[in-house]
């Protein structure tokens, strides 16, 4: 391999292509013939699982509880939102029967044709305001009956145009948390709780360092009051939305009737919010973290942390060599990392070690070790970090490697959360003028977060969206954003900067 690395085009060469060799080369998911579907892979789904259920635990842990509710929402639930039922218009896939007839084609073939028209079509959930607000508008009877605090694990459908794996796909798994409030303030607190916890989860756990705000009103959910955005940084300085939660204020309750006798002995409307977020993390997490041999998965979500590769060079050896390699992942299983036991792999697999090693860097496992009969006579094992490239090679004694593992990892962890952090700061500029802008995001520059002064309209965001390629991620929270200036387009005062970016 010398020089050579295992994904062509590198990032630099092309970033996009290099993303979806680097997914087909971690066995992560492929394109499948349903257009804009995709099958997710063991190694993909795993991640998932781990994400899944680590995110759950917050879930759990801020007094949420699972529930699930129908794929499909009749049409007439839609219309009840003007605005919601706009904003997902052209991405909606309809259900209008429900039989299928069999026909004998004279060349002996069959075809089936969609018979029994349904009296009202249903739509695949896009998202599931509607159909659990009619739920909760059932639940709900007094104000002791809230809050109602229910989160959905499922897959949603929206007919996406441009499709890409992971990132935007039409059919996609998600989870979104849906909740009802006796009052404004505790829907709001509501909202920003779930918002805070994407953020840690992304921080702390992915090790994507993200900018949180809040959507200007053309980015807005449809039917939303206010949404707040998790955006991260990826290695081409492109944004990527990895999270939402929205405050949608009485709309949905008005909307599905979401109806509860107040402590006064006044019928109120509740209050609701909604958040989510999907595989994209998937696909942001291997934009964020991966390099030109394939994704680098933080410790914490790896569904293998450490791989342990047997080194057999002699058949009599063998079976020595993998009993040790067993004995050592069973010993490294008894340990916890950041709360959940180890999860170690030997792969005893009877390929040559050069490509078993490629395979799992290309996967992107955290640590690999080595260990062959010189390393069992000497007690030791050769620890490769992945993200310290495919060379580098430690040799460490077996029992500290045992007794150091847990902050080995959490090394692995904080490095590639501080490489992702210093990407994002080195390319976030604070800009002042319309021509420094579109020098910022000109063909062949490198882009990257524009944070600049803004108090233009709607209208003149579309417009310059629409010139550009480039969107306004959000307004961000937090005082280092928080300064008097004037705008750059309309030289309207402002009090806070914005951020620009491109994104997928
Ligand atoms: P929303 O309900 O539109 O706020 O979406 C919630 C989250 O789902 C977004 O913040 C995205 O991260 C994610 N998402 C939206 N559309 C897609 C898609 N087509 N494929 C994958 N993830 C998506």
């Amino acid at each position: 391999m010398s020089n050579a690395t295992a994904i062509t085009p590198t990032r630099a060469q092309d970033f996009p292509e290099w993303y979806q060799q680097v997914v087909r080369a971690a066995d992560m998911a492929e394109n499948s013939e349903v257009r804009g579907c995709m099958v997710i892979k063991p190694w993909g789904y795993g991640l998932w699982e781990s994400i899944q259920r680590q995110l759950d635990a917050k879930f759990k842990a801020t007094g949420h509880v699972n529930a699930y509710f129908p794929l499909l929402i009749p049409l007439s639930y839609l219309e009840k939102e003007a605005q919601h039922a706009e904003g997902f218009a052209t991405e909606c896939a309809v259900v209008t029967h429900h039989r299928l007839e069999a026909q004998k084609q004279p060349d002996g073939t069959t075809k089936m044709i969609p018979t029994g028209e349904l009296a009202e079509p249903f739509v695949i959930r896009p998202t599931s305001e509607t159909i659990i607000g009619a739920a909760f508008a059932r639940w709900v009877e007094s104000y002791r009956d809230l809050p109602l605090l229910i989160n959905q694990w499922c897959n949603v459908m929206r007919w996406e145009m441009r499709p890409r794996l992971f990132l935007r796909t039409a059919e996609f798994l998600w989870q979104e948390g849906h909740t009802a409030h006796e009052t404004e303030e505790e829907a709001i607190v509501e909202t920003r709780t779930m918002h805070k916890v994407y953020e840690e989860f992304l921080r702390d756990h992915l090790a994507i360092p993200v900018i949180p705000g809040e959507k200007t009103e053309r980015e807005r959910f449809p039917g939303a009051v206010q949404t707040f955005t998790v955006e991260a940084m990826v290695q081409d300085r492109k944004a990527i939305q990895a999270g939402t939660s929205h405050y949608l204020g009485q709309n949905f309750s008005k909307a599905a009737n979401i109806q509860f006798l107040g402590r006064d002995n006044t019928r109120q409307l509740a209050y609701t919010t909604s958040w989510g977020v999907s595989t994209r993390m998937i696909g942001t997490l291997i934009m964020a973290h991966g390099d030109d041999d394939g994704v680098i998965i933080p410790p914490r979500v790896a569904p293998t942390q450490i791989v342990i590769l047997p080194v057999t060079p002699k058949p009599d050896t063998r079976q020595e060599v993998i009993d040790a390699c067993e004995a050592l992942a069973q010993t490294l299983r008894t340990q916890t990392f950041a709360g959940e036991p180890l999860r170690v792999h030997v792969d005893k697999r009877d390929l040559q070690g050069g490509a078993k090693n490629w395979e799992w860097i290309k996967k992107g496992v955290p640590m690999r070790l080595e260990m062959g009969p010189r390393d069992i006579t000497s007690r030791s094992v050769a620890v490769c970090r992945r993200d310290q490239g495919p060379k580098a090679k430690e040799f460490v004694p077996k029992e500290d490697f045992i007794q150091s593992v847990t902050e080995r990892l959490q090394e692995i962890q904080d490095a590639l959360l501080a490489r992702a952090t210093a990407l994002r700061d080195a390319n976030m500029k604070k800009l002042e003028t319309l021509e420094e802008f579109k020098a910022f995001f000109a063909e062949g520059s490198e882009g990257g977060f524009a944070l600049m002064h803004w108090a233009g309209s709607s209208e003149e965001e579309e417009t310059l969206s629409k010139d550009m390629k480039v969107t306004i991620r959000c307004i961000p929270h937090g005082d280092q954003f928080a300064e008097e200036g004037k705008c750059f387009l309309t030289g309207k005062p402002s009090t806070r900067r914005v951020v620009f970016a491109r994104s997928y």
